[in-house]
């Protein structure tokens, strides 16, 4: 009697030990779902973060990059990315040491894609490839040798209009991609696309307006006419004109530290101290992105230089807020002069260009 008693309560014991053990299996299943999603839901979080903050599409491609890499292991990525004149763009990354074998395999499979969803474009376009960063020595300095077993691409759309295609590629070492991988990937190309959908479409926009958004200053298409409105008037009349091309010292460095918004900030600032230190006449630009060009007619190369150096100074003086810290930026400049320098405009962009990447060479902060 006593030992059925015992029995039976050894039976009930093992029944709720397995009990016990079947819910924390349990536990640890809807854990493990629940790091899933909060992990997929932070990546879905961040590259929202990411492709909103930035308009530049070629900033957005690095930064497109830049978040895979840190959720996704793999030998090697590219973008492609097609634009309307037919002409297209290639961006590769090498992240892993790996053989030639694998880029060039891996490239082939690109081109296959991309042949097979824009077949126009590839065929009558010029292709720009690039490389990002040293990606290109990681290639040479290999031995291994592997193909690209394993590749994943995904098309980047907007509606129904394609932008480009993005894709990832292991050797035979790394494996195949799992479920949550594939997940993953094809998450950040669908975040990929909005943000490139909208780069694009205010990169456009920006094209055809004459004033640039953000620092009211003239745009680039609108400077062209206007400079070559400015030679043909001092063609006409025998006067000297100069144009000053200019860019902000190592501005990465302050998107880097406090984020793209605080750097438009800090674009802003810049634009009116420019703007101050200037006469009413002269033309100012928005060239590139913290890249500015200002006409400034009926001075000759002493006169602008002048000009220059006093932007230089003013802005080297100034103590620049950002996020309520006290910052200092420096400039460097080129000058250039109709006639001295050339006769058409773009002798004279070419010149202050070069004037311009003396200046950096030379060490940043100075005029040329
Ligand atoms: P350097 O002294 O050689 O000019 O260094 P840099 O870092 O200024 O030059 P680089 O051309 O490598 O980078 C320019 C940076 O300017 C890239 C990007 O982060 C920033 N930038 C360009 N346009 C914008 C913009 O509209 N807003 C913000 N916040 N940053 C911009
Ligand atoms: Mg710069
Ligand atoms: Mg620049």
């Amino acid at each position: 009697m006593q030992d059925k008693r015992i029995e039976g309560l050894h039976r009930e014991l093992n029944r709720l030990e397995e009990a016990i053990k079947r819910r924390d299996r349990a536990i640890s299943d809807i854990n493990r779902i629940i790091d899933d999603k909060l992990y997929t839901l932070t990546i879905v979080k961040e590259a929202y973060r990411t492709v909103s903050a930035i308009l530049d599409h070629s900033e957005m491609v690095t930064a497109i990059m830049d978040l895979m890499k840190g959720v996704l292991t793999y030998d090697i990525s590219g973008i492609l990315l097609w634009e309307e004149d037919g002409g297209s763009e290639l961006v590769m990354e090498v992240v892993q040491p790996s053989s030639k074998r694998l880029v060039d395999n891996f490239n082939s499979r690109f081109f296959h894609i991309a042949k097979k969803e824009i077949p126009v474009t590839l065929d009558k376009g010029r292709l720009v490839f690039k490389w990002k960063g040293e990606s290109a020595n990681l290639v040479r300095r290999s031995s291994k040798r592997s193909k690209a077993a394993f590749c994943k691409f995904i098309i980047l759309k907007t509606g129904k209009k394609k932008l480009g295609i993005l894709g990832i590629g292991r050797s035979e070492n790394l494996g195949d991609f799992d479920e949550a991988d594939t997940r993953l990937f094809s998450l950040i190309g669908n975040q990929s696309a909005v943000g490139l959908g909208n780069a694009l479409s205010h990169e456009r926009a920006q094209e055809l307006a004459i004033t640039d958004e953000l620092t009211k200053f003239y745009t680039r298409r609108h400077f062209k006419e206007c400079l070559e409105e400015e030679v043909k008037r001092s063609k006409r009349y025998g006067k000297v004109f100069s144009i000053v091309m200019l860019d902000i010292d190592d501005f990465k460095m302050i998107n880097d530290k406090y984020g793209h918004i605080q750097g438009d900030k800090v674009l802003i600032d810049m634009s009116k101290s420019i703007r101050n230190a200037l006469r009413e006449v002269d033309l100012i630009c928005r060239y590139g992105g913290e890249e500015f060009i200002i006409v400034m007619p009926e001075t000759g190369r002493d006169g602008a230089i002048k000009a220059a150096e006093r932007i230089r100074r003013i802005v080297k003086n100034k103590r620049f807020l950002i996020s309520g810290k006290s910052a200092r930026l420096t400039l460097s400049l080129g000058v250039a002069s109709y006639p001295f320098d050339g006769v058409g405009g773009e002798d004279l962009i070419r010149k202050a260009d070069q004037s311009l990447y003396s200046a950096k060479a030379g060490g940043k902060d100075r005029t040329c």
